[in-house]
């Protein structure tokens, strides 16, 4: 057992603090990472403000890591102290239904309840009490104790502090382009959401060189950055139709529709946004029991799709290393998504900045 700082939300809604906690060594299969940088995601947001109602507090927040392996558990052969990694919220059997199919960020084997690892605790205490972990890493903090399958080794000439973002926005955003919709060259493209995965989505989207890429945010800062990364249309949703314009600009609708916030309105102008056979693909997450409206008529006749992305559709260990190529090749532009960084001490005001819309990402540096 080590004691270690880090930050975590006592009660929803409530600053963060930033306390020192105790954390398990790891178990048979597990690894201890040193974390060296940590990105400030929008989901762990859900989960400070109290949308996420089923997250369970005290919790240290953080799904968004990287580090160096510091220690390393019985049965562990894959990784050794001194591995640079980048963490992945979603650790992997590798023998259930769906990680022999292909789709292991739907693993069998993970606990009933969320915030916990799959054997239902968390390593983790806090003035003597469970202390638990957002999106299994609990990244906001100076070591994490995981399942060696969500430490995926990566070459040691990359610097973490910025390929830490692969272990989230990167691969979110990139990945249902890439891997979930297979968007293929000249394909028009509409995204909602112009915040860290979003603009993923529009990296994504300019990788695969798609021909129309129209982004929608209520901010034209964050219009701003898309801009910066690909879009050829930007439009502002609190002073323009979205729909309409979409329409306009594509005569048909796009073929594909991303929606990278959590707004349900977003996610049925995205569909309406829709050509006929074209796909929305949903990403962002409304918060708990909210609810979508599409008209049932359409459904049949268009032959739209909606289908969800969970984690770029990640298969974690060729995914990070083939992100950390595509970025060290100059195609995929991750320095450029930071534009604030924080000391650990300083977690409450990263959140603070997401909430008020100021960042491309954030990221804390130990
Ligand atoms: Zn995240
Ligand atoms: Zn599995």
């Amino acid at each position: 057992m080590i004691r270690m700082k880090a930050a975590l939300v006592e009660k929803a809604r409530a600053p963060l603090i930033v306390d020192e906690v105790e954390l398990d060594d790891p178990h048979d299969g597990e690894v201890q990472v040193k974390i060296v940088a940590s990105g400030v995601c929008h989901s762990c947001l859900h989960a400070a403000d109290g949308s996420w109602s089923e997250i369970p507090v005290p919790i240290v927040l953080g799904d968004e890591g990287a580090g160096i392996i510091a220690k390393v558990g019985k049965g562990v052969t894959d990784l050794k102290e001194g591995d640079h990694a980048i963490l992945s919220w979603a650790p992997s059997c590798g023998q259930c239904h769906y990680c022999v199919t292909g789709r292991p960020v739907h693993c069998e084997v993970r606990a009933d309840k969320p915030a916990r690892l799959a054997d239902g605790t968390t390593r983790m205490r806090w003035r003597g009490e469970t202390l638990y972990r957002f999106g299994t890493v609990a990244s906001h903090s100076e070591y994490t104790t995981i399942p060696s399958s969500s430490a995926i080794k990566i070459r040691d000439d990359v610097p973490l502090t910025t390929v830490a973002l692969i272990g989230c926005s990167v691969m979110t955003g990139v990945g249902a382009v890439l891997n979930t919709a297979q968007v293929p060259a000249g394909a028009t493209v509409a995204i909602w959401g112009a915040g860290g995965i979003g603009l993923n989505v529009v990296q994504g989207a300019a990788l695969a060189a798609a021909g129309e890429i129209i982004v929608v945010d209520m901010l034209d800062n964050k219009l701003e950055f898309a801009r910066k990364f690909g879009a050829t249309h930007t439009i502002n949703a609190s002073t323009t139709d979205p729909v309409e314009t979409i329409r306009s600009l594509t005569r048909r609708g796009v073929e594909y529709a991303f929606v990278a916030t959590g707004h349900t309105k977003a996610i049925e102008q995205a569909w309406q946004s829709l050509a006929n056979a074209g796909t929305c693909v949903v990403i962002g997450m409304p918060g708990t029991g909210e609810l979508v409206q599409i008209s049932g008529r359409g459904i049949a006749g268009s032959e739209r799709v909606l289908r969800g992305s969970f984690y770029g559709s990640a298969r974690t260990r060729v995914d990070f290393p083939r992100m950390v190529e595509l970025y060290r090749s100059g195609k995929l532009d991750i320095d450029g998504l930071i534009n604030r960084k924080f000391a650990l001490d300083d977690a409450d005001e990263a959140y603070r900045a997401l909430a008020a819309g100021e960042l491309a990402r954030g990221i804390i540096v130990n």
